[in-house]
């Protein structure tokens, strides 16, 4: 356990979620000087994520099976207008027990030789001219600065450094949030199924969901976009309208009359697409810190630990090439468009339209088109975001009633997020 704040690294990562703890393991095994530095009492706290992820996350990642508690290998989706169940035969993903995959990538990172400090928050990026050169940082084994070459900030939604940086605002609008409660028990219905249900029938403005985990246990949860637009506010997680919301999502179920809750968590989910400069002379950001989750169905760890790897492969280069200047370490910006390409912009648009208001009958016409799926061409939608290789947009587009073709619309969307984005940094500045 690391305690000593004047020992310098090559890189300091704040944070050891999924996008953090990657990151840090990515770097410690090309033999990088590198601190982990989470501020909460134990890796693996918070514990808050559903964890509903596909096979790939566990291949991409070497990540053991045993953390993933859960085993899905077919998907439901109900709202109004209907319900359907596809079937994969044969596992197709898993829900990852979240705590137990930080604390792999901390044991990891600490395997190859890098060093994990809990209890310590990051408070400030340390400053010498426009450089980052290191952390102002206070928990348990005291406060103080500790310098590195680069820092990287995988704080999750709270954005600690980046928001003082400049690269993000410190409360973004769009943000969603999430409640989950961990229930003893498994209707058999709910074995090996991922569950979502959309639509005012079951959650206004959002959806419910319900995964296995583990034989005994499952996830039951509820998330709504736009949480303060609708009336929760954010504060505490929106716990007491969010639990309102809960108890109505779970009357649904009379299976759930006697369920045992044996957890509650939850938390905000900032669905704005992303951020477009990530870096600072010595400085990235990375995962919720940097909003890198899909906003189609909030799903952010494969993710995350996409971005720490791409993060940590990037560092190291710069770090070899002596150069971690804002204009080197842009090449993760280059590098995170490609990944998300055009499909993130239009999970945005989607989003944005299946959380709005959308009437009983472009519900009923969307449940229509799913039912057509079959299931990998599902797959590809709702974890590839291949929408365009999938359904005729155009139709969709009609059914929505969204004007013009989907490139005006996109284009009608950027200029106003632009407009959005100038007129909050003048507030912000004025
Ligand atoms: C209720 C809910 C359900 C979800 N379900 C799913 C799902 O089923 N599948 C899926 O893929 N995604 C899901 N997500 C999203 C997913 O959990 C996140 O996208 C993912 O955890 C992001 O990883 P991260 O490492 O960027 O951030 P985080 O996981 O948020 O990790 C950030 C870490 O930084 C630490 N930290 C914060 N501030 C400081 C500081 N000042 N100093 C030091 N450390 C700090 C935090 O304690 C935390 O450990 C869900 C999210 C919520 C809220």
């Amino acid at each position: 356990m690391h305690n000593n704040f004047s020992e310098a690294f090559d890189v300091i990562v704040v944070g050891s979620g999924p996008a953090g703890g990657e990151c840090a393991r990515e770097l410690a095994r090309r033999g990088r000087k590198v601190l982990l530095m989470e501020k909460s009492t134990g890796i693996g706290r918070p514990n808050f994520s559903s964890g509903g992820t596909p096979l790939e996350t566990f291949k991409d990642f070497d990540l053991p099976f045993e953390i993933g508690r859960g085993t899905w290998s077919k998907v439901l989706i109900a709202a109004r207008g209907g319900a359907k169940t596809w079937d994969y035969g044969e596992t197709r993903g898993y829900v990852f027990a979240f705590d137990e995959l930080k604390q792999f990538l901390a044991a990891e990172t600490v395997k190859h030789g890098g060093k994990v400090m809990i209890s310590t928050a990051a408070e400030e990026p340390t400053l010498e001219g426009d450089s980052v050169v290191g952390v102002k940082c206070k928990g348990v084994f005291g406060e103080g600065v500790i310098r590195g070459k680069v820092v990287v900030d995988a704080s999750g939604p709270v954005g600690v450094l980046a928001s003082k940086i400049g690269l993000r605002e410190a409360e973004p609008e769009a943000a969603a949030i999430g409640i989950e409660l961990i229930v003893e028990g498994v209707p058999p219905e709910f074995r090996n199924v991922l569950a979502f249900y959309f639509s005012d029938v079951y959650v206004p403005h959002g959806y419910g969901w319900i995964f296995p985990f583990g034989e005994h246990q499952c996830k039951v949860g509820v998330a709504v976009y736009g949480a303060s637009k609708h009336g929760i506010p954010e504060d505490n997680h929106g716990t007491a309208g969010m639990m309102a919301l809960l108890k109505k999502f779970m009357e649904k179920f009379p299976q759930f009359g006697d369920a045992e809750p044996v957890d509650l968590h939850g938390g905000n989910i900032y669905i704005t697409g992303g951020i477009k400069n990530h870096s600072s002379n010595g400085f990235l950001v990375i995962g919720d810190a940097a909003m890198q989750i899909n906003p189609l169905a909030g799903e952010g760890i494969r993710h995350a630990l996409h971005s720490g790897r791409m993060a940590a492969e990037i560092i190291d280069r710069k770090l070899s090439a002596n150069d971690v200047s804002r204009r080197a370490l842009a090449e993760y910006d280059d590098r995170w468009a490609a990944y998300i390409g055009k499909k993130w912009r239009l999970s945005y648009l989607i989003a944005e339209k299946l959380y709005g208001d959308l009437t009983e009958d472009q519900w009923q016409y969307l449940m229509r088109i799913l039912a057509g799926l079959s299931a990998s061409e599902l797959f590809k939608l709702g974890f590839d975001f291949e929408f365009l290789k999938v359904i005729k947009f155009k139709d969709v587009l009609r059914a929505l009633k969204i004007k013009g073709s989907l490139q005006s619309y996109l284009r009608r969307r950027e200029k106003a997020a632009n407009r959005s984005h100038v007129a909050t940094t003048h507030q912000k500045q004025g």
